[in-house]
């Protein structure tokens, strides 16, 4: 009764997608525990931008067939109520004359090679899409049509709920606390809810994987990184959910914005936050200096949000990695265990495909996508999944 195919720790948007995966591949005797609810941990607090734009290509790919995903959730989920909350608003980026264009330019050109559908507008064309924003700095801009915006906590429950249609067992409220290894293989789990036997186990715990590096005695860089969301509301220039998702390189914290209820903006910085001493999903403060520099960095793009008021906020942690990029698939030396963490504020958009590779590699098949760039082994080796942009989600 306590003996499982696979164990997975956590039911975020990566652990939930883990699991219905592996029931798609037909192991249904699967156990999911959460010590909170599903989705509720950083998941919950996502912006929810999907898009292929990445400077690293290993990424674009992972991205590219989770979109086809988002694009046919229902379908592909079997289960005609199941929404994603996409909307396909497209995704525009834009460079100035300086350090990014380059970079952007090389990435654009890449994306382009790997098949992604892609336009260079000029800045009329751009007005045209946004016309809440003025492009007269910008030296680049890339359109990307199939991408948009989704709803992370809903994408998480939604492959929860059909995990468990499929017979996996999702158990909220029950705390693993260590692993159980026999002779350097790990056999399962122990919990709050006792002993869990299982031949694999796999571990998405994002923010909270400290937690797996002291049960295996191994080294699993993550840092805690607290990012504020805020949500801007300026009447007339209201941000519609027919204007694209934006990328804006020439301010200094590469923004990112995108409509939020059809007529507010949601915006954050896309570089480093605040480094937390440790994991922890509660609401941090929000100093009025930072709102007042984002509003500054926002009002430089779109002139009437000058008088734009704030809607509200909120704040959201990064499992962030030495690169900001996961680490995907087995640790070298133990048996058993299976790793999906260090998503460094870009995981959602992964999340679908990332979630079919881990259960690959849990049931030993060949994996959709190769998981060797996103081995552990790369923080030793320094084969490093560094972007073209410097630090920050857009890797
Ligand atoms: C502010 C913010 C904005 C973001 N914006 C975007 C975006 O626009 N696009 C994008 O692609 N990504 C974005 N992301 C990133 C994306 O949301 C995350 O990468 C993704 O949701 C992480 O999912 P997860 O399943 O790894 O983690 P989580 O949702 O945190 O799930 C981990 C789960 O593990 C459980 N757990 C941990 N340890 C244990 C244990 N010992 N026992 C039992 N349960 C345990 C926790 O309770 C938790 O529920 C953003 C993130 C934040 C914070």
């Amino acid at each position: 009764m306590n003996t499982y195919d696979v164990v997975v720790i956590g039911a975020g948007v990566i652990g939930s997608s883990v699991a219905f995966h592996l029931a798609k591949l037909g192991t249904k005797n699967v156990l999911v525990l959460d010590r909170g609810t599903i989705g509720a941990g950083t998941t919950s607090q996502s912006s929810g931008i999907l898009r292929t734009h990445y400077s690293v290509k290993e990424n674009v790919e992972l991205a590219r067939q989770s979109w086809a995903v988002f694009n046919n959730f229902s379908q592909y989920l079997e289960d005609d109520e199941a929404s994603c909350g996409l909307v396909k608003c497209g995704y525009m980026i834009v460079a100035p004359e300086g350090d990014k264009l380059e970079p952007l330019r090389a990435s654009l050109q890449q994306q382009q090679e790997q098949g992604i559908p892609l336009e260079l507008l000029s800045q009329q064309q751009a007005a045209e899409l946004l016309p809440i924003a003025r492009f007269d700095d910008a030296a680049l801009i890339g359109y990307e049509p199939e991408a948009g915006f989704a709803d992370a906590y809903l994408v998480a429950t939604s492959f929860a709920r059909a995990a468990r249609r499929r017979g996996v067992t999702v158990r909220e409220n029950v705390e693993v606390k260590r692993l159980l290894i026999e002779n350097g293989k790990v056999v399962g789990v122990s919990t709050t809810a006792g002993d869990f036997h299982a031949k694999t186990v796999v571990s998405t715990q994002n923010i909270w994987t400290p937690e797996l590096a002291g049960w295996t005695g191994r080294s699993l860089p993550v840092v805690p990184e607290r990012h504020a969301v805020l949500a801007l509301e300026c009447d007339p220039a209201k941000y519609t959910f027919s204007m694209p998702v934006f990328k804006d390189l020439a301010s200094p914290g590469m923004l990112y914005c995108r409509s939020y209820g059809g007529n507010q903006m949601l915006v954050s910085e896309g570089i480093v936050g605040e480094k937390l001493k440790a994991a922890e999903v509660e609401q941090g403060d929000i100093p009025m200096d930072y709102v007042v520099e984002v509003g500054a960095q926002v009002a430089e793009r779109f002139p009437a949000y000058e008088a734009a008021g704030i809607a509200s906020s909120w704040t959201g942690v990064y499992d962030v990695t030495p690169d900001w990029n996961p680490v995907l698939g087995k640790l070298p030396g133990l048996e058993g265990l299976v790793v999906g963490y260090g998503f460094s504020g870009h995981g959602f958009k992964l999340s679908p495909t990332v979630g079919l590779i881990l259960a690959q590699a849990a049931l030993g098949l060949p994996t959709a996508v190769s998981l060797e760039p996103y081995s552990i082994q790369r923080f030793e080796t320094g084969a490093l999944l560094t972007g073209k942009y410097g630090l920050g989600a857009v890797s």
